[in-house]
């Protein structure tokens, strides 16, 4: 297999930072993507302190705030989490053009304005075809190893494998921060008349917050929004929305054809939080992780094990909050005692699994709230 001919399909987070990793590997790699302006449209995000540690490089421009706190909201009670390493709210496409020049800068070629549209395989190689969004032309390349980086409705996962994904989608309004929040914390309601997730603000700045929620079949959630927005006195300055793909535990992240592999990152490969639905710090932990498979020519299940594992935990925590009801949500605030929450300040959501046990042991009522959601009934409202 020539693995000295990597292209990747999607010019975001994801196919960015394979892109970096692999051009300073000095792997020649070519990228596609579809839109000519990289990192339209605009998204602001929160991340943990782990996108600098996985990038290997702290990214300052697309930082627009730091969060040290966390406040948490149900129905009848209140808690708050004080972060040891501040969250970092970025602004999606100031990343989006860091990597670009960081990628572009070891070597790889991006082109942008190019669509994928299916390959063949022709035995020793895959056939890709490509078209040139402006001029209409159609391309054809081959490669032996493609990445899949086009998000969540991937082309390339859908030529490469009939498997289905489940998607939510999730809407947010970028408003001017209301005077009872703080630029300095992230606010998490749970209300489960009115969603089955939560409600978020997330400070830009001193002036701005995005306000926003996840919504399992999207219908109704920019009313579902607006009702909230009302209830805490905001209006609307812009509208963020799009689906994402929740992480399946029995999805395959990669495909073996003839003498070729094709490898999901990022959305494409379902590398999503089930929990939080955060997707970036997951995306960019697949990237490294399938480099790693190329470079080393070692399966790619086997250097994605620590991500799945993460993020299958993640699943299982969904599965159960979503049994929980707002009485659930009141006693899991009331069972975050001083320890409980120092452990939380410690150990962030993207390596959640070094606190589990840990949680378990420090509040073994925790347990007992779990067992409950799962064997008792329906959810509690
Ligand atoms: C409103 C909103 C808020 C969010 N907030 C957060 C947050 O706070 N924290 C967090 O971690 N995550 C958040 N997410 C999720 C996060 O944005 C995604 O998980 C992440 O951006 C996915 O990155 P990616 O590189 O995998 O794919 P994407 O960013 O989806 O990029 C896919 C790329 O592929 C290209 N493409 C698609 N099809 C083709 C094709 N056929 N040919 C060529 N190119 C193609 C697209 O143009 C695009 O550039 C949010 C999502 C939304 C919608």
């Amino acid at each position: 297999m020539d693995q000295n001919n990597v292209v990747i399909v999607g010019a975001s987070t994801a196919g960015l930072f394979a892109a970096y990793l692999l051009a300073k590997e000095r792997i020649p790699v070519q990228l596609y993507d579809v839109h000519e302006g990289l990192g339209q449209p605009p998204r602001t995000l929160i991340v943990t302190s782990k996108l600098s540690e996985v990038l290997g490089f702290v990214p300052p421009e697309a930082i627009l705030n730091k969060v040290n706190r966390m406040e948490l909201i149900s129905a009848h009670r209140h808690s708050w989490v004080a972060l040891q390493e501040p969250d970092l709210v970025i602004e999606r496409q100031r990343l989006i053009e860091l990597l670009a020049r960081k990628a572009a800068e070891e070597g790889a070629k991006i082109y942008p304005g190019f669509r994928f549209l299916g390959f063949e395989d022709e035995g020793n190689k895959l056939l890709l075809s490509l078209e040139n969004v402006v001029q209409g032309r159609q391309y054809t390349i081959t490669t032996n190893v493609l990445i899949g980086a086009d998000g969540v409705l991937s082309n390339v996962a859908k030529a490469a494998s009939r498997d289905s994904r489940e998607t939510v989608t999730i809407a947010q309004a970028k408003v001017v921060l209301p005077n009872q929040a703080s630029a300095d914390s992230v606010k998490v309601w749970f209300d489960r008349e009115r969603t089955e997730f939560f409600y978020w603000l997330i400070p830009e700045s001193e002036a701005r917050a995005v306000i926003g929620l996840i919504s399992r079949n999207g219908k109704g959630v920019r009313d579902n929004l607006e009702g909230f927005l009302s209830s805490q006195g905001c209006e609307t300055l812009e509208f963020q929305a799009a689906q994402v793909p929740l992480h399946d535990p029995l999805l395959k992240p990669s495909r073996a054809i003839s003498n070729s592999r094709i490898l999901l990152i990022g959305d494409a490969g379902g590398q999503v939080k089930a929990t939080t639905v955060g997707g970036v710090v997951a995306g960019l932990r697949g990237a490294r992780a399938a480099v790693r498979a190329i470079v080393g020519q070692a399966p790619y299940r086997r250097t994605v094990r620590g991500l799945k594992a993460e993020l299958d935990l993640h699943s299982l925590m969904r599965a159960v909050l979503n049994r929980f009801g707002d009485r659930d949500y009141d006693r899991l605030l009331e069972l975050l005692n001083t320890r409980t929450r120092n452990l939380l300040a410690t150990h962030n959501r993207d390596v959640f699994k070094n606190a589990f046990f840990k949680l378990a042991l420090t509040q073994p009522r925790l347990l007992l709230l779990v067992a409950n959601s799962l064997l008792n009934r329906k959810a509690s409202r």
